[in-house]
């Protein structure tokens, strides 16, 4: 068995000795305060203001994205990216059964019904492998759209989600994709400043979403974000998240049902000021976790996950696998009882009331993680 009490001890003394170290918390060491304070002396704190125009202009510089769309959270964005994607009542969709709820709910949301695949290994994210198969097996084109031969209904879309970070493998699933007509939406939630093959995730697809609740690299308080490459589909974006209003002086008109989806100018503030110090952020996470990876390498029977090929990942949440079950489940208590905060990964989506009738294929690698991963501490140590 493995001594827990060394592990729990080079956790804590990575984290400054600290009496408890929680998983992933938000770091302030920029112009968080001064931006906020702008906002309530200008009395500028909610849905207009300099910062909610700012925050959209300086994440799609940093992303290399064509246009960027606030949303109040990512949920939100994962909602409205799917609709905006085509995705109708009765549609099935592509993704994960690993994954945080909100994958789901957001395609629930318009009553379209998930499809879960497997991940990959070395990823933790959908596996283009599993795509193909699936497709290969269960998919008919029919005036140039994709249908499931079983149920008959519309495979109109494909959420892959960037696992803790670690981009998946995209090439691969674009081209799948494309062949069968079906708009990829990234659940880039948990990778911002992620990149594949140099470039940031979620601007790979169609669309792509990304979070800044308080547990993420960067936070807003709550918050969301719609990452577009086509200009035209931003800006109708943008007009469907702010209640789909005709821009007027005094009017009152509306051309669509509209969401209010916008976030205040006081979110957007924090985020203009945390976008400021990403970079070093990512820095800081790569280091602690090429600490894990140096430490983990020299322990039998705990391995550390590391980054894919061809991406560098921003190791929002740390992992290690546990041998098997009974072994997470022992260095979760331990852990927990001795001031180390740690967590399993998800339960899975496919066996959450809701969505345990949903059609699945093999999920090996996805029973795998589920059996064996824990998060470990990840903040930002700077
Ligand atoms: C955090 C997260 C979201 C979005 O969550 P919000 O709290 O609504 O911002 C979506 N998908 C995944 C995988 C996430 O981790």
């Amino acid at each position: 068995m493995t001594d827990y009490k060394q592990i729990v001890d080079f956790i804590r003394d990575l984290y400054g000795n600290s009496d408890f170290v929680p998983l992933a918390v938000p770091k302030f060491i920029g112009n968080e305060k001064k931006y906020l304070n702008e906002c309530i002396d200008t009395t500028f704190v909610s849905s207009v203001g300099k910062f909610v125009d700012r925050f959209e202009e300086d994440i799609a510089r940093y992303t290399g994205a064509k246009r960027a769309v606030v949303c109040v959270s990512g949920t939100n964005a994962l909602h409205m990216a799917l609709m905006l994607s085509g995705v109708e009542r009765d549609d099935e969709v592509l993704t994960q059964a690993l994954t945080f709820i909100a994958t789901c709910n957001a395609l629930s949301y318009i009553g379209a019904h998930p499809v879960f695949l497997d991940v990959d290994k070395a990823t933790m994210g959908l596996s283009p492998d599993a795509v193909k198969e699936w497709l290969a097996k269960n998919a008919e084109i029919r005036n140039g759209q994709c249908y499931n031969k079983r149920t008959g209904r519309r495979v109109k879309a494909c959420v892959p989600m960037h696992t803790f970070g670690h981009p998946v493998r995209l090439d691969e699933l674009v081209a799948v994709c494309k062949e069968y007509h079906i708009e990829i939406v990234e659940d880039a939630a948990e990778s911002i400043g992620s990149l594949y093959k140099g470039k940031h995730t979620g601007t790979f697809g169609k669309i792509g979403a990304l979070s800044f609740n308080g547990n993420k690299t960067i936070t807003t308080g709550g918050g969301g974000m719609l990452l577009f490459n086509d200009e035209e589909l931003g800006a109708y974006a943008k007009h469907l998240t702010t209640q789909a209003k005709v821009p007027h002086r005094w009017e009152f008109r509306h051309d669509h049902i509209g969401y209010n989806y916008r976030m205040p100018n006081i979110n957007a503030a924090l985020g203009c000021a945390q976008l400021e110090h990403i970079e070093e952020y990512v820095a800081d996470k790569r280091a602690t976790a090429a600490a894990y990876r140096d430490y983990f390498s020299r322990m039998d029977g705990i391995e550390f996950f590391v980054e894919p090929e061809n991406t560098r990942s921003n190791y929002w949440l740390n992992a290690v696998l546990l041998p098997n079950r009974e072994e997470q489940q022992a260095f979760l208590q331990y852990t927990n009882d001795n001031g180390v905060m740690t967590r399993p990964i998800w339960e899975l989506m496919n066996r959450l009331p809701m969505f345990e009738h949903c059609e699945t294929d093999h999920l090996t690698n996805t029973q795998m993680f589920a059996d064996r991963v824990v998060n470990i501490p990840s903040s930002v140590r700077l």
